[in-house]
């Protein structure tokens, strides 16, 4: 047996892309946030997570480039040894600032974020509990951390009561979900599980990738709740509201010291380019100072879920920007998706392992900067396709 076997038999994506049914890994030729050039038509984006808007902003654009003109294009190097500039600190004492938090410590991803500090607080003989639906990047830290791994049923109260009682009461526990879910739009409930954790002496941590810039005034599900002082850490990425990469975590000193001492993924991967963090730092001026982009975000999102739900469609447990359409089996969401592309309109074909593998869906997602001539085509052209593949109740 060769171990590249598993490569040459993996056939599934090579089918879809012969039915030109292939939805992932495509080229954008151009891109103005709103729109976008693919294979040189130009479609209308609701697949994206630029909730604000912010990567075409003319003051975020310019701030990168002016950090490219003072830092260079890399920092070359780890936080740790070679690779910390003082904007990483400004950054960090900004954030800590903006969430409400002792401090914070910036990554070069977010899917850094959560496998470094997972895997450095989650010790052996210590236990990490995570929603079924949360994000790959929270299961792989998980993973990686030498403590044991528990699983409760999505957002499910009792059967997170459950897997707690059941847990030694001298061992260190945490307990990590994502604030808005990233497939499904629909919030955690923070306030009903901190009594539950405080219950049982559990940690949590709570990942906003897709809630800091869009719930809370920007700050966040645990800002939204009024819940930001039992929320013991709060992860975020740069990668969505604020229109740049990376990643930050946000808690008390002493847990943010000792994670900055021993997350892996922070230690030994080299830190965020300069330009990167100076985007998000203007990105973090203009939340803190335009409410406006934020309330527009919340206009467009709703209209989008009216118009959806007047027409029928199962918009599951969404309240966020994050709109799924259920759809199905995976064959019925590849046409669905196509057909949307065909007539101009670019959205997200989710399957298994995202969803359960008989809840397939277009994610849809929204931006500040889409204007009504554009959510009302987006409207039109999701009504044509759900009437003709039957989505629409
Ligand atoms: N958590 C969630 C909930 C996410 O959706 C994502 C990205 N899709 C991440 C973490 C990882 O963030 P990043 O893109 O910064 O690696």
């Amino acid at each position: 047996m060769d171990l590249f076997d598993k490569c040459s038999q993996f056939t599934e994506a090579r089918a879809m892309q012969a039915l030109g049914l292939y939805p992932y890994f495509l080229p954008l030729e151009d891109t103005e946030g709103t729109e976008v050039i693919i294979d040189g038509r130009r479609v209308l984006m609701i697949g994206s997570n630029n909730y604000l808007g912010l990567t075409s902003d003319p003051r975020v654009r310019q701030a990168a480039i002016d950090a490219i003109g003072r830092f260079g294009t890399s920092c070359t190097g780890s936080r740790f040894l070679n690779g910390t500039l003082a904007l990483h600190q400004e950054l960090e004492a900004r954030l800590a600032t903006f969430m409400n938090k002792d401090a914070a410590l910036v990554f070069s991803t977010g899917f850094q974020v959560n496998l470094g500090v997972i895997s450095s607080l989650v010790g052996r003989g210590d236990v990490v509990v995570a929603d079924k639906d949360d994000h790959a990047s929270i299961v792989d830290g998980c993973l990686l951390a030498l403590g044991e791994l528990r699983r409760f049923s999505h957002n499910d109260l009792d059967h997170l009561n459950r897997v707690l009682e059941k847990i030694d009461p001298d061992t260190g526990i945490l307990v990590v979900v994502d604030g808005v879910f990233s497939m499904g739009g629909d919030l955690a409930p923070l306030p009903e599980m901190i009594q539950i954790c405080k219950k049982y002496n559990a940690r949590l941590m709570v990942d906003d990738a897709h809630s800091i810039g869009v719930m809370g005034g920007g700050r966040g599900t645990s800002a939204h709740y009024g819940v930001t002082d039992d929320v013991d850490l709060v992860m975020g990425t740069f990668s969505k509201s604020f229109a740049s990469l990376g990643g930050f975590i946000a808690g008390d000193k002493d847990v943010i010291h000792y994670i900055q001492h021993h997350a892996r993924s922070l230690i030994f991967s080299a830190s965020m380019p300069a330009s990167n963090v100076a985007a998000v730092l203007a990105a973090l001026d203009i939340i803190e100072t335009e409410p406006e982009h934020c309330e527009r975000l919340w206009d467009v999102t709703e209209h989008m879920r009216t118009g959806l739900k007047e027409m029928g469609f199962n918009t599951l447990a969404s309240v966020t920007p994050i709109i799924p359409i259920l759809v199905g089996e995976v064959e019925k969401t590849f046409l669905a998706w196509k057909m949307c592309f065909d007539k101009g309109l670019y959205t997200n074909a989710v399957i298994s392992p995202a969803v359960p593998p008989d809840q397939c869906l277009l994610r849809t997602s929204y931006m500040a900067t889409h204007t009504h001539e554009q959510i009302d085509r987006a409207l039109n052209i999701l009504g044509e396709v759900g009437r003709e593949l039957d989505l629409i109740n």
